[in-house]
């Protein structure tokens, strides 16, 4: 069973958009060497367009990041597709995702695996996710839990995680995050301030990582 289509789990939002989007997946996506179906399925089960700003509606399918508020941006479609492919989801794990936004990424994730937990620093983003997420019924979104707090500390209380994918730049790994990772597990993200590099980190052992260096990437920094 692909896990971006869990069985017996619905279309929320019709999906009115399903041209655009699978054009959006043809051109932006799969024309960079994403070929991963269930993740497809994710982001046609949520059109970017019920998470951005309604006066952007009609550039939700855009090739780039789009504003959200608060200084903050929406990532582009293939940033969140690259980092979704990357953690290979296989529908049974407990992921921790720090950047929530307007909870697109977390919403793309919950189709893919069995916990999102969520955070986000913003008062004002988390409480307009919260309310935007309320309103689907699509059951992918009960399995996103979503806390205002510093994502440097991670959530203890829900560690370890098997994933870990933060949408914002640092210049090193919070510690928190090093020991709230499952051994064998691994996490997705940018590292670096002015040149950020995406990197896969894994844990090998209790006390040892290994980093990877995917591509270059510009991203808001971590606060
Ligand atoms: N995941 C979003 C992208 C959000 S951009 C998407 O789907 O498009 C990065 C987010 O990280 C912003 O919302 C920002 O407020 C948040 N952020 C930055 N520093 C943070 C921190 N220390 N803890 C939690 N969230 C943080």
């Amino acid at each position: 069973m692909a896990p971006g289509s869990k069985k017996g789990e619905g279309h929320d939002a019709q999906d009115a958009h399903g041209d655009e989007i699978e054009e959006m997946l043809r051109t932006q996506i799969r024309s960079r060497d994403i070929h991963d179906p269930a993740l497809e399925a994710a982001f046609h089960r949520f059109p970017r367009h019920l998470f951005v700003p309604a006066s952007l509606q009609h550039r939700a399918c855009d090739d780039g990041p789009l504003p959200i508020g608060e200084g903050q941006t929406i990532s582009q479609p293939y940033i969140v597709a690259l980092m979704t492919h990357l953690l290979r989801l296989t529908g049974d794990e407990k992921v921790l995702e720090i950047g929530t936004g307007c909870g697109y990424q977390s919403a793309i994730l919950a189709c893919l695996c069995s916990e999102v937990h969520s955070v986000e620093i913003v008062p004002e983003l988390y409480e307009g996710t919260k309310k935007r997420m309320a309103e689907f019924t699509d059951p992918a979104i009960k399995r996103i839990h979503l806390y205002l707090r510093n994502g440097r500390d991670g959530v203890p209380e829900a560690a370890p995680f098997d994933r870990i994918l933060c949408a914002a730049t640092a210049d090193t790994v919070p510690e928190a995050w090093k020991s709230q990772l499952r051994t064998g597990g691994w996490m997705v993200l940018p590292l670096g301030r002015e040149a950020a590099d995406l990197v896969i980190i894994t844990k090998q052992s209790e006390t040892e990582f290994t980093k990877r260096v995917v591509i270059p990437v510009r991203f808001v920094p971590l606060v």
